[in-house]
């Protein structure tokens, strides 16, 4: 279960631009990006024009550091999708946000896509009445999500769910915060995912 170790803000200033990594810190005046519009280290600063194919990597980059995925298995999502119906890069980001850590995010059980990633990996999940500690497992539309018993009243669940009743739901997605569960109602359409991506970009990149 590879993951990236290193600092969440370096990857937004990078792109300069916020990919909420954090939760709530990203929307306090402490969010790096806020601070410091370019990237870490010495050159930051004096970047130059990017070409196409910057552009196309860069989207690229943005879209696997916001799901929290490394390239192996990014690539491996874009070649499950290209082999789909329909729009590649539609596709693409349906699976990102099925992935069962982005949907306990979504869901509001936890604060960002790492620490979703985290509880799922300690167990505090069933799908369908059975443990899953599995971030990239797909959730499927009518599968039910539930926090096992001994997590229900952990605290940072029921922070995260108070917080999240600000943040709202995607149309997507039903929960019962009393019973602690959701559910996926159906597949996201694109404008069903609160994204400020060009998925294009990376199927560009990827079919050359
Ligand atoms: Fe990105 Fe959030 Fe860090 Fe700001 S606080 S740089 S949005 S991860």
């Amino acid at each position: 279960m590879a993951r990236y170790t290193g600092a969440d803000c370096r990857m937004c200033r990078r792109e300069g631009e916020k990919l909420f990594l954090k939760g709530d810190r990203c929307f306090t005046e402490k969010c790096s990006v806020e601070r410091r519009k370019y990237p870490a280290g010495q050159h930051g600063q004096r970047r130059g024009k990017l070409s196409d194919y910057g552009f196309q990597l860069r989207e690229k980059q943005k879209v696997k550091n916001i799901y929290g995925v490394l390239e192996k298995q990014f690539r491996r999502y874009f070649e499950v999708a290209s082999k789909r119906k329909g729009a590649t890069g539609e596709t693409l980001l349906q699976l990102l946000e099925r992935r069962f850590d982005n949907v306990v995010f979504r869901m509001g059980f936890a604060t960002n896509r790492t620490q979703a990633r985290q509880f799922v990996g300690h167990g505090f999940f069933k799908v369908n009445g059975r443990a899953v500690n599995i971030p990239s497992f797909q959730v499927r539309p009518g599968d039910l999500v539930e926090v096992v018993e001994a997590k229900r009243n952990h605290p940072y669940i029921e922070e995260n769910l108070a917080k999240a009743e600000h943040r709202g739901l995607p149309a997507w997605m039903e929960i019962t915060p009393a019973a602690r569960t959701g559910r996926i109602t159906h597949i996201p359409a694109r404008e069903e995912i609160p994204l400020d991506v060009q998925e294009q970009l990376v199927v560009e990149l990827y079919s050359k």
